[in-house]
């Protein structure tokens, strides 16, 4: 609450002294004449601030967004949010996946509705629907230490009441559905999660939170989707969701989290597959060119790190920005460019390893002509590692080593 009035507080000083700064408007004119403060809310808080987060990436948010739409049935809003989560780098076909994945969530009625969403807003910027069909490829291998006990679970619970529902779930719901390969496993679970919190089904969650975790989905990214669906589903389904999600986190720490901060830390090495995550795309907001971010991580308290690989095209870099408790770079392959402010570009190579102090302004990214990969590594502090700023125009970035 803290930061909403703080928010607050600087987007109405804003208006004067750093009016450029100022949020772009997406509240409609309607809601800006007759609910001037709910398009404050809007502009300066949902999209504003809850979507800027790096929590949780602009894509993960979009997936979780439209979810929500589809479990309750909005369709007025589905155009918009279909659209941008197409703009923050979801595919069409994983569009058409998840509806055809939350048919089984959320039942048949909400997923047709949604279809015919969809077919609009994909007519309108001319995607052609028969390329949604994904390409015959194998389904998904079954994680047997996984599957067999989820089986005998769904058997136990309603094989003698409703033989030919448990039927159904092993074979079709988790045997088939799960398993195709047009949306990964992960963004299965992100929808998931996101309609069961957002139709207020808890019984169900704590199985989901576990699976999507072995799906790679980390601790704050399932609190970020939780945060973000108060504003989607109202606080109530968020707040439900909090105690289900606590319980998980804790389970799979192995005991309960201890209000001491020694040893209370999870004792399971976790590892994250190369693949098993989407790439994430660069937002507009604090990139310019082609960026493209994997293995993004960040590290449960009393840890604070946090990081990822980004792959910058030629041209790409970031906008201006700051960590509060600097930045260890580690160029991995390529050729790139980073300055801080007053200082000239240097250039970086594979192999180096830059570290930014705190509170440094700078930039980093390839060089004009060359590809450049670091991984990025920075602690946060009170859950914030970046603050960024504006972007890197073409005059500076050009003044390169020579
Ligand atoms: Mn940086």
């Amino acid at each position: 609450m803290k930061l909403f009035a703080a928010t607050l507080a600087v987007c109405s000083m804003a208006a004067g002294a750093e009016s450029q700064q100022r949020n772009p408007r997406v509240a409609p004119p309607d809601m800006q004449a007759v609910t001037p403060p709910l398009a404050a809310y809007t502009d300066d808080v949902l999209f504003g601030d809850v979507w800027k987060r790096t929590e949780l990436a602009p894509r993960d948010r979009s997936l979780v967004t439209v979810a929500a739409l589809i479990a309750g049935g909005h369709t007025q809003q589905m155009p918009g949010h279909f659209n941008r989560a197409l703009d923050n780098g979801v595919k069409p076909s994983e569009i058409a996946a998840v509806i055809t994945h939350l048919a089984f969530y959320c039942g048949w009625p909400r997923a047709v509705s949604a279809v015919g969403v969809a077919k609009d807003v994909f007519a309108l910027r001319g995607i052609a629907t028969d390329g949604l069909a994904s390409p015959a490829s194998e389904p998904l291998p079954v994680d047997p230490a996984g599957d067999a006990p989820r089986a005998a679970a769904v058997e136990a619970q309603m094989g003698g009441t409703a033989p030919a529902l448990a039927r159904y779930t092993n074979s079709v719901l988790f045997g088939d559905l799960w398993r195709r390969p047009d949306l990964a496993p992960r963004d299965r679970s992100l929808v998931t999660i996101a309609a069961l919190i957002a139709a207020g089904q808890v019984d169900q969650l704590s199985f989901h939170i576990d699976r999507g975790m072995n799906n790679g989905l980390t601790r704050t990214e399932v609190s970020e989707v939780i945060t973000h669906l108060a504003f989607y589903a109202g606080w109530p389904r968020a707040v439900s969701a909090i105690p289900v999600a606590r319980k998980v986190f804790e389970a799979r720490a192995g005991a309960p989290a201890q209000s001491s901060d020694t040893n209370s830390g999870s004792t399971i090495l976790e590892i994250l597959r190369q693949g098993s995550q989407p790439t994430a795309k660069g937002s507009p907001d604090y990139f310019i060119g082609s960026v493209a971010i994997d293995q993004r991580f960040q590290r449960d308290e009393p840890a604070r790190v946090g990081g990822g690989i980004v792959t910058f095209e030629p041209g790409a870099r970031t906008a201006w920005h700051t960590h509060p408790l600097g930045q260890t770079l580690i160029v991995t392959s390529g050729t790139g460019w980073v300055q801080r402010e007053g200082g000239p570009v240097e250039e970086i190579r594979t192999g180096d390893v830059v570290w930014i102090p705190p509170g440094v302004r700078h930039w980093h990214g390839a060089t004009a002509t060359t590809p450049m990969s670091h991984v990025a590594i920075a602690e946060s502090l009170d859950g914030k590692s970046v603050d960024w700023m504006e972007q890197v125009p073409e005059q500076q970035y050009r003044r390169a080593p020579r």
